[in-house]
């Protein structure tokens, strides 16, 4: 099959968080099958045309935005078994970050957005790249399946084009006012409830939602809880009308650049077998951030946006906690303004114990995964999350929240049974979280049954290869769907 990716991130060019590791790794597995992947994504500030060996391929590409034409530019290259496109315009996407500053998102994301949707689909009838599938991801490739449905839908090139629309965060939906209909060129019929329309505005999320012939997320256990009013962010009845054709599908990781084994960006290299090692990961981390450095003080890590999802506010009333217990946390995380301002003034307040890395910085983040004892996912939700699983790699036990991907990918340490991957709670305060950790530490104490259960979680295999099949598997479903059954219209 010939299969594009629409995504707004991906590793090594353009990373907020996890959509840029599996639009990263998922593409090149999916090759490894036998078909042929190429991913688009804008030609953001990050993406040099020297440093990945980029060419330009087409100059100009005009564009429809609203009832002007405008022009962008498509730089091509490969990477690994992929090839890679990018849109190019500066005046939307040469800038500081991918959207936008820790004081908000940028004003004009929609048109950013718009633009490179419908410039992808321009430059695909101009390569000559028929696909079979264009998978896209997350709501800034929403409007795909719209378009093809729509504007595109007599278009003899995407005639047997089917589209997959896989949600990595229901919670980013691409809300914008009901003006920006106009910039998409779309009929002002798309602006009901049962199509676009969301709650007075337009949501580019729905647009995928409502429009692709197949929707996946990324475990299964968020595919179930997002059909509810708790999870569903306002989609739920959406998501619970087309559950038939929603596939949940647990995300895999790179087990090549996630690799103990072989990393070259942590102080030593270590395996199961010669797990001992790891302290000295841990002893460095501690020098490294000004910490005692004592293998017996409990060290914990926490990685991740800086966002209210990601348990945050959990996070900030223990760390008082974590200094009387005598514990140790180091947090690396960039996002909202008010949280980084917070984490660094409580860095300031108990710097024996806490250090805050208020930076995106991927090197100190195998580190961190490497060196420390236990690593938090405290989420208040959580699609698949993969922080819990690059720890488990790396011998560092999660202590993670009850919800989606968490509860698919962590399983509960059973003192008596010695079963289990590491710690969960639910009850979402910090007294629970608190506690927990506690239980945690008391295991940690005791070196043997410690030991195990890091082993234990260091077998677990979160490789690509079957979420990569189950991903075929969908392609192959959409690709026998005709037209009177397509999408949920
Ligand atoms: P999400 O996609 O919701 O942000 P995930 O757990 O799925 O969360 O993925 C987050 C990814 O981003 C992980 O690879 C994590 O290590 C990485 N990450 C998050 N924040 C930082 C940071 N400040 N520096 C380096 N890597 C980070």
């Amino acid at each position: 099959m010939e299969i594009v990716f629409i995504t707004a991130e991906m590793e090594p060019f353009a990373k907020t968080g996890g959509l840029a590791d599996v639009c990263g790794s998922l593409p090149q597995e999916i090759v490894a099958l036998g078909h042929r992947v190429s991913v688009f994504l804008p030609k953001y500030r990050s993406v040099s045309e020297h440093k990945y060996s980029l060419e330009l391929l087409l100059d100009p590409i005009d564009i429809p935005v609203g009832t002007e034409v405008e022009t962008g530019r498509l730089y091509g290259g490969r990477w690994g078994d992929v090839n890679v496109f990018f849109i190019d315009q500066p005046y939307l996407y040469d800038r500081d970050a991918l959207y936008g500053t820790p004081m908000g998102d940028y004003p004009d994301n929609d048109i950013r957005f718009i633009f490179f949707q419908r410039a992808v689909i321009e430059s695909l009838k101009k390569l000559k790249l028929k696909p079979d599938i264009i998978h896209c991801h997350d709501w800034q490739g929403g409007l795909i399946p719209v378009y093809l449905k729509t504007i595109y839908r007599k278009d003899p090139f995407y005639k047997d084009t089917k589209t997959i629309f896989t949600i990595h965060n229901l919670a980013y939906q691409g809300n914008f006012p009901p003006d920006s209909i106009s910039t998409t060129g779309l009929s002002w019929d798309e602006f009901r409830y049962d199509r676009l329309e969301f709650y007075g505005k337009i949501s580019f999320l729905k647009g995928g939602l409502v429009y692709s012939d197949l929707l996946t997320t990324v475990s299964k256990r968020y595919a179930e809880e997002i059909q509810t009013s708790d999870f569903g962010c306002g989609m739920e009845s959406v998501l619970s009308d087309r559950k038939d054709e929603l596939v949940g599908i647990l995300n895999g990781i790179d087990l090549k650049e996630w690799n103990p084994a072989h990393d070259p960006d942590i102080p030593k290299n270590y395996t199961a077998k010669t797990i001992e090692r790891k302290t000295e990961c841990k002893l460095a981390l501690q020098k490294e951030n000004k910490l005692k450095v004592d293998p017996d003080v409990p060290l914990f890590g926490f990685i991740g946006r800086l966002s209210s999802q990601k348990g945050i506010d959990l996070l900030e009333p223990i760390i008082e906690n974590i200094k009387k217990a005598g514990w140790q946390l180091i947090l690396l995380g960039t996002g909202d303004d008010q949280y980084q301002q917070r984490f660094r003034e409580a860095a300031r307040k108990f710097p024996q114990h806490f250090s805050a890395h208020i930076t995106f910085d991927g090197a100190m983040a195998k580190r961190i995964y490497a060196g420390v004892d236990l690593f938090l996912m405290i989420s208040q939700y959580e699609p698949c999350g993969l922080g819990q699983m690059y720890a488990l790699r790396y011998g560092t036990v999660p202590l993670v929240r009850e919800v989606g991907g968490l509860v698919d990918t962590v399983t509960p340490y059973k003192a008596r049974s010695h079963k289990g991957t590491g710690f969960r709670f639910l009850d979402y305060t910090p007294q629970t979280l608190f506690k927990t950790m506690k239980k945690a530490v008391q295991v940690f104490q005791d070196k043997e049954a410690w030991r195990k259960l890091i082993l234990r979680g260091m077998e677990c295999d979160f490789s690509w290869q079957a979420s990569a099949r189950q991903y075929v598997d969908v392609y192959e479903r959409a690709e026998k769907k005709t037209i009177s059954d397509s999408s949920g219209l």
